[in-house]
């Protein structure tokens, strides 16, 4: 429910905001575009009218401070965020395969996001959140592991809804063994997760998608699974229920940030009334409106300009 004042519940999202650098024609020059799954998703919230702060460190460099007003232009509560003196804001240079896909190299030498320490958080705002969202890059290394666990801890003390997306990112771990020990290892402090059918394969190695391997991954005290499945739409898994919701036909031409949009409109369609996580038809009205902002997002190029506005999605379910 929302408060008794009327304002909406605070989403809060920890981890990395950085640049990527993209190619673009006549593929010498490159651009620069905001990136970073949390801080999608907080911006995802902010677009579709929710309430959504940012938790994370950037460089004190011209980078760092244009990521942190693209966050305020975006309405994102930007208290959370602090400046590192020494590092740089984390930078990806994103090459594309002759077959479409994107490939990553990253500046992390270690970059400031990465230098996040535990008694740098604001814990305030972090107490304040109704939900508090996270992924799996800040596990990397320390002292950003030891933040992400207290910020994690501090936010289910004070009554959060914990959601988590591991947003794999391979070629930043040391080992693909690394990456599945670490990001399984806050599994069960989760109480919504959600992965792309790639990460579901990459974290079961097993190669077989379907409800069983899926269920491989829940844990007692989890409320919701969810598989994004790109163009297949989802799948979902509670305690009572389970089943799929499909997308919508779309032209897309870049897929970066649609699992964050998805992500992004989920948490403000629940942030206030979490009942509709034991009610199967709220669920999925929910979902398709999640599918909506995902497929939406892969019709424009980047991830932040591309994430809708609640008027945007509106429009294009009833059309
Ligand atoms: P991630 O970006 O985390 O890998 P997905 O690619 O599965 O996640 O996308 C998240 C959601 O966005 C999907 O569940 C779906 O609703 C929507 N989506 C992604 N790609 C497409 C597409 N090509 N057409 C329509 N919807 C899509």
């Amino acid at each position: 429910m929302a408060s008794s004042t009327g304002e909406k519940g605070l989403i809060v999202s920890f981890g990395e905001m950085l640049i990527d650098f993209v190619p673009t024609p006549p593929w010498t020059l490159a651009r620069h575009c905001p990136g970073g799954a949390p801080a999608n998703v907080a911006i995802a919230v902010s677009r579709l009218g929710g309430r959504a702060a940012f938790v994370g460190k950037l460089g004190d460099d011209d980078f760092g401070h244009m990521l942190a007003g693209i966050l305020r232009k975006n309405g994102v509560d930007d208290q959370g965020i602090n400046f590192d003196k020494g590092a740089r804001t984390a930078l990806a240079f994103v090459t594309l395969r002759s077959d479409g896909e994107r490939e990553f190299m990253f500046y992390r030498n270690p970059s400031a996001d990465m230098l996040l320490r535990p008694n740098e958080l604001n814990l305030e705002l972090i107490r304040s959140a109704k939900v508090f969202h996270y992924g799996s890059i800040s596990l990397i290394t320390e002292p950003c592991r030891s933040a992400h666990m207290k910020a994690m801890e501090v936010a289910k003390e004070a009554g959060a809804l914990l959601s988590y997306d591991p947003n794999l990112r391979e070629p930043l771990w040391p080992s693909p063994e690394e990456a599945r020990t670490q990001i399984l290892s806050i599994w069960d402090k989760a109480d919504i997760i959600k992965v792309s059918d790639v990460e579901l394969e990459f974290l079961t190695e097993n190669k077989t998608m379907d409800d069983k391997t899926a269920m491989s991954l829940w844990h007692p005290n989890l409320k919701l699974l969810l598989v994004t499945l790109g163009e297949k739409g989802c799948t979902y898994f509670t305690k009572n229920f389970h089943g799929s919701v499909e997308t919508f036909l779309v032209d897309a031409v870049d897929t970066t940030g649609a699992g964050d949009s998805f992500v992004g409109a989920l948490l403000k369609q629940i942030v206030d009334d979490q009942s509709v996580l034991e009610d199967e038809a709220r669920l999925r009205k929910v979902l398709r409106f999640a599918n909506a902002c995902g497929a939406i997002t892969t019709t424009k190029k980047g991830a932040i300009p591309a994430l809708p506005t609640d008027s945007e999605a509106l429009s294009f379910l009833k059309d």
